[in-house]
């Protein structure tokens, strides 16, 4: 009997739309104790026909998905130990609190979304169940460090295209088009309830390797309901040379807090590193200080993350009439003692709490955790 016991374990789920409001639904009421929920979105009326959490009035109020879901799920289970994270799992998840989880569940509808869950699960060692809804079809997959990655099954070509398409960082940041195609509840029950039960075989690892649970991964569930196909195909791909699925490992844990200033950071690790010199490299994203025209090398202060330059360009009435194409933005994408604006805290920069760093003491290299 598929009976596990799921109190003690920590579950994170990307993206609170349709496919999240199932999972985190499920994942409640088979009685999942600790939950954490990332998105970045409001609720609009769109969602109220597919979302099982979501009310006529959140949407008219433009409530967080993230607030609401954390108030219904405790309607369902007032004991639930929800944390919620209005932001962006690409840049505002701190790879330490992934590695807390027993499992993260991604439930995004974009595949740089589903490329950094991957890259950031297997950096942290920690498995994850991918799923994914179209209007009549959906499927679900299983990625396990040291097994199966989403990546690698992309392919050298496929990671080329990917990255060519989603430059990680910068002003000409391409937001990949959001599926349009309508969804339905249907589609996403079935979707949510399969990815819950994979999710909760991983929590049992021992009864996994010794073959009373078969989990997923390494195939692909594969959904279709207008025919009611079903079909389960290999879908595995574990290639050493991937550089997507490095694991970060051992991490060294610090003081360091997003509050602390670059100078004081620096500082801190040159101590507890016993480095004479330490450089922080910003892999997730790099900071900008300033963008300017191409044409006229008018210059424009930004201070801000590169993730924030394209918000600040279109917030800018000066900026606003000039492409994209037409500027040049200026970045740093390390911190280290030439970096000139060592006052900024760690957060103006733009890491969020719990992250792990990439530095480098004295040449070597070291993971580093913040508080
Ligand atoms: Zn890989």
């Amino acid at each position: 009997m598929f009976h596990i016991d799921c109190s003690k374990s920590y579950i994170m789920v990307v993206g609170c739309g349709a496919l999240g409001n199932e999972v985190l639904k499920n994942l409640t009421l088979m009685g999942v104790q600790h939950i954490v929920a990332v998105d970045f979105d409001s609720v609009e009326i769109g969602n109220l026909t597919r979302s099982v959490l979501f009310r006529k009035s959140d949407a008219q109020s433009k409530r967080y998905k993230t607030d609401v879901i954390a108030e219904r799920l405790k309607e369902l289970n007032p004991q639930l130990d929800i944390k919620t994270i209005r932001g962006d799992i690409v840049y505002d998840v701190g790879l330490g609190l992934i590695k807390q989880m027993n499992v993260v569940i991604g439930c995004v509808d974009s595949q740089w979304a589903r490329f950094c869950i991957n890259r950031y699960c297997m950096r942290a060692g920690v498995p994850w169940v991918d799923g994914g809804i179209s209007e009549l079809e959906g499927t679900v997959r299983v990625f396990v460090p040291g097994i199966n990655c989403y990546a690698c099954n992309l392919g050298p070509e496929g990671l080329k295209d990917l990255k060519r398409r989603m430059p990680c960082t910068g002003i000409i940041r391409r937001h990949e088009e959001a599926a349009s195609v309508p969804t339905t509840s249907l589609i996403a029950s079935v979707i949510g309830a399969v990815q819950v039960q994979e999710a909760l075989k991983l929590l049992e690892p021992k009864a996994l390797s010794e073959g009373s649970l078969e989990s997923m991964c390494g195939k692909m569930f594969y959904y279709e309901g207008e025919h009611l196909t079903t079909r389960l195909v290999n879908f595995q791909a574990w290639d050493d040379d991937c550089a997507e699925h490095e694991c970060w490992e051992p991490v060294t844990h610090t003081k360091l807090t997003p509050k602390m200033s670059v100078s004081k950071a620096l500082q801190l690790l040159r101590t507890e590193l016993a480095a004479h010199e330490v450089k922080i490299s910003l892999l997730n994203d790099c900071f900008v200080d300033y963008v300017e025209e191409r044409a006229s090398d008018r210059r424009w202060e930004v201070m801000l993350p590169g993730r924030k330059v394209e918000g600040f360009v279109e917030r800018h009435e000066r900026l606003s009439g000039i492409p994209l194409s037409g500027l040049y933005q200026h970045e740093y994408r390390q911190l280290d003692e030439n970096f000139p604006y060592k006052e900024l805290t760690l957060a103006d920069i733009g890491l969020p709490a719990c992250d792990v760093l990439y530095v480098s003491a004295d040449g070597r290299k070291q993971f580093v955790e913040m508080e």
